[in-house]
């Protein structure tokens, strides 16, 4: 059994390089005797990989000494109600709702207080980023948040917006370590894994240390203070070991790569190659508005929705894998994270024009 070309959104494709690494370590890491899954948190061993992995993700993150990193479990979503629990001081923020992560966020953050809608591009299906140059943004926010990259519509801010002097916080689950960043531009950079980092089950929060207190909503659960896994170095209780481990090793496999330049590089390449492909192809055709265009998810449609599903299939059958758009959209979306390789891309739209020519009428 070869290995497919996987355009999942999420759980994604992994670099082959850390899995057969992990593979190897899988019985005996590094002559503990043991798999790291079978590893106390507490031990020496463990320590070392979780401090390592931290250390390597501030490298390629250049992320400053106020800010801590920590690596906490329920996913991307669970973050959507601890950042108003940890930060909504004032109880209202703003939110721009950008497609249906951002929009889940947004919802979550009313049960919590106010959550100010400052822009939306829910009236063209998300196609789009709204212009967030001079947006009204109230003066009592506690923050304003975004979702950087949007995984189910493809789109992504190509700049950030104009907070106004309101702290930024920004789900990046679908464009971590894809380009460089500056860290000191947010309040708050958070991500679940699954999509460019490494196994489901982690999330990694980038936060400013200033934004770390004990004043959180009343109520707030000790395991949803940041302040709780901050103070513990994310071992307040066990993390989920395993994947960070992976993790860390994809860290490792970036920082060899040439770090996040080069990844940005290698990125907008694969990206081209497809909207290149789009741009002249009179089948196949992007959804979104060309400025807006995400490096990571890439959706599109024929205009035909059985033309769709037989694209789907077919491209299955030759090993180009989980190409289905998300089932609130429809149409296919490959997604090409930094695991991606751009022989992959090359293959697929070679896949594309050959079905193109193939299914063409005249
Ligand atoms: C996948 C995704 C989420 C949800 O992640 P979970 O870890 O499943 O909660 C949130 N935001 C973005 C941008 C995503 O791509």
């Amino acid at each position: 059994m070869g290995r497919v070309y996987n355009f999942s959104a999420g759980p994604a494709v992994l670099p082959e390089e850390v899995l057969r690494e992990a593979a190897e370590e899988m019985l005996d890491y590094r002559g503990t005797g043991m798999s790291v899954m079978e590893m106390s948190h507490r031990s020496k061993a463990y320590d070392a990989i979780i401090k390592e992995a931290e250390q390597d993700i501030r490298d390629l993150m250049g992320i400053p000494d106020n800010y801590r990193v920590l690596f906490l479990q329920g996913g991307a979503s669970q973050q959507f109600a601890m950042i108003p629990m940890n930060l909504m001081k004032r109880k209202k923020a703003g939110y721009i709702v950008t497609g249906q992560w951002a929009k889940k966020a947004y919802q979550e953050a009313q049960i919590y207080g106010e959550a100010v809608k400052l822009a939306s591009s829910e009236d063209k299906t998300f196609s789009y980023i709204p212009d967030c140059s001079d947006l009204d943004i109230p003066e009592d926010l506690d923050y304003v948040y975004i979702c950087e990259n949007n995984t189910i519509y493809g789109t992504k801010y190509k700049e950030l917006p104009n907070t106004k002097g309101h702290t930024l916080v920004a789900d990046v689950s679908s464009c971590f370590l894809s380009e460089p960043v500056d860290v000191s531009r947010y309040g708050v950079i958070y991500g679940g894994v699954q999509k460019n980092v490494g196994p489901a089950g982690v999330v990694i929060v980038i936060i400013r240390e200033d934004l770390i207190t004990e004043d959180t909503l009343p109520g707030t659960p000790t395991m949803l203070k940041y302040k709780t896994h901050a103070d513990a170095d994310s071992l307040y209780n066990t993390p989920p070991c395993y994947g960070i481990y992976i993790c860390g090793k994809v860290f490792q496999w970036l920082k060899k790569q040439g770090g996040l330049e080069a990844m940005k590089k290698h990125n907008e390449e694969k990206a081209k190659i497809l909207y290149d492909f789009f741009d002249s192809s009179r089948m196949f055709k992007g959804t979104v508005e060309k400025k807006d265009r995400s490096l990571m998810n890439v959706p599109f449609v024929t205009g035909d929705k059985e033309l769709d599903a037989k694209f789907v299939a077919e491209a299955e059958k030759a090993g180009f894998v989980n190409l289905k758009g998300h089932r609130t959209v429809g149409g296919m979306r490959a997604s090409i994270y930094n695991a991606m390789p751009k022989e992959g891309v090359e293959k697929l739209v070679a896949f594309m024009k050959e079905f193109e020519e193939k299914n063409s009428q005249n």
